[in-house]
């Protein structure tokens, strides 16, 4: 069906909202994309380091399974750099420091063992296709991931790893998230197995030069159907159009454009904060919807300078700040980059600090994980609390009661308005691969939805 008279906006320019725009267009819609940042990218973003070399201040890794991201990252002629894990890991647990091969913690390793095979247990019963139709759904919705670690598993040490799991896994405080969100996600994402693992798992890779390179050569195909700086505040809709109102830069620019139908792939809780008219008949978020919480620590250094000491430069920690670190240099060793992650509850309380507090806190931890490395010749905070266009990540954390109140109509199109972004998919919530996915599913949507009988023109104010 030919979509050529077709007038589509998309609101946000991140992976999703990207992919949506260019499928769109390649089926003939007149596209225009609206990002209420001054870059593209969302959740993808390039960080510059004292060296000139790029990381990535959001999403960095991916594996073997991510076949819509790996087949981009194909198309748009970028590479990839494998995830460096060579050497020993670094572990302080209870302030004492170990270093070990391998990447299983000084912690009881029965518990442990027994601990995630009763996690298998739970995430073998999620129906993936439709958490909210799962056996037991009702009440795996209602109870706290918390809350089933105590009902599950009384031994201390699988107490003490578990907030680490699900902080490094899902940026999750144990208590915010449902355990039917927590099941659902691990098995999404491949599985805990899958998820968990560098080598033949969701960390295998990065993207050499960052992730968000990916996302602007995506914008420079969509070219200037591309508007920055356009928050969207309200969205109405009638039988015939729909109009959405955003705030512009300056006077001249439009702040209203018409169109038949609208792709809105932004993370749910900034959903909920678009006025819709006639509103929406469920909600894109709930009191219970939380923000994943991680923010990001770059350890500057001229070389990958842990590997002389046969690290590996992956840690993890019982307490905070920086409850895990992995080598993310680029693959030519020109420099040293370690990045540091918080998560959970303690990112919550690390957000709050100064930065200077934050820098302090950040080296401090550095020198007890690391004491014969010299100190990092800069520290880069990327606190995604703090971003108004992102409230917190990887994803949205879907609270008690989330799954079976959000879960039915997660997908289900608002009239003319479709629905986009990574936490619309149900195949790698969350992920890049998810976000990808959701923009082809909603672009589907939108080229099988009836023609439009008339073209629309954009309204100027
Ligand atoms: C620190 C961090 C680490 C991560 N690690 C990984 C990882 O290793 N692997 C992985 O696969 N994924 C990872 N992720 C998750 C990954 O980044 C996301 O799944 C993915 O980028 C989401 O894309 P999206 O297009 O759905 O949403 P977004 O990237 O959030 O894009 C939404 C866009 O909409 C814009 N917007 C918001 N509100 C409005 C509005 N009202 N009007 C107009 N525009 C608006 C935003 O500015 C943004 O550009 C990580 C994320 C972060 C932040």
């Amino acid at each position: 069906m030919s979509r050529e008279s077709m007038r589509v906006v998309v609101v946000g320019a991140g992976l999703a909202g990207l992919t949506a725009a260019i499928d769109l267009a390649a089926e003939g819609a007149d596209v225009t994309v609206l990002e209420a940042r001054d870059r593209v990218g969302g959740r993808m973003h390039g960080i510059r380091m004292s060296t000139g070399v790029v990381a990535d201040g959001g999403a960095a890794y991916l594996g073997v399974r991510h076949t819509e991201l790996l087949a981009l990252i194909r198309e748009y002629g970028l590479h990839l750099a494998s995830t460096a894990m060579t050497g020993d890991s670094t572990f302080l647990i209870a302030n004492q420091r170990t270093t070990t091969a391998g990447r299983v913690p000084p912690l009881d390793a029965v518990a442990l063992g027994g601990l995630f095979d009763q996690l298998e247990d739970l995430v073998a019963r999620v129906r993936p296709e439709a958490p909210w139709r799962s056996a037991d759904a009702q009440r795996l919705d209602r109870l706290s991931a918390a809350r089933w670690l105590a009902e599950s598993v009384s031994h201390p040490d699988a107490h003490t790893f578990f907030p680490l799991f699900l902080g490094e896994m899902m940026a999750a405080d144990p208590a915010a998230i449902s355990a039917l969100h927590m099941a659902f996600y691990l098995r999404s994402g491949g599985g805990i197995r899958y998820l968990n693992a560098f080598e033949g798992g969701a960390q295998q890779w990065r993207i050499d030069g960052g992730a968000h390179l990916l996302c602007q050569a995506l914008a420079e195909r969509v070219g200037d159907r591309l508007t920055l700086r356009r928050p969207v505040r309200a969205i109405e809709q009638d039988a015939d159009q729909v109009v959405i109102h955003c705030d512009s830069p300056d006077a001249d620019a439009p702040s209203q454009y018409r169109a038949d139908r609208v792709v809105v792939a932004i993370p749910p809780l900034l959903a909920q904060g678009i006025q819709f008219r006639p509103g929406l008949r469920t909600p894109r978020a709930t009191a219970a919807t939380g923000r994943g919480c991680a923010v990001k620590v770059h350890l500057d250094y001229p070389a990958p300078v842990w590997r002389e000491h046969g690290l590996s430069g992956w840690s993890v920690s019982t307490d905070g700040p920086l409850l895990s670190t992995v080598d993310d240099s680029p693959p030519d060793d020109s420099a040293g980059v370690l990045t540091a992650f918080v998560t959970g509850a303690a990112a919550s309380e690390y957000s709050a600090l100064s930065t200077a507090e934050q820098t302090d806190a950040a080296l401090t931890h550095t020198r007890r994980l690391f004491p014969r490395l010299p100190a990092p010749t800069r520290c880069t905070v990327t606190d995604w609390l703090a971003e108004t266009y992102s409230r917190g990540c990887y994803a949205a954390l879907f609270g008690p009661g989330d799954w079976l109140r959000l879960g039915p109509t997660l997908t289900q199109p608002h009239g003319r308005i479709h629905w986009a972004g990574t936490e619309t998919s149900l195949e790698f919530f969350g992920l890049m691969e998810g976000a990808i996915r959701s923009g082809r599913r909603a672009a589907a949507e939108v080229a099988n939805a009836e023609t439009p009988s008339s073209p629309r023109k954009v309204l100027t104010p």
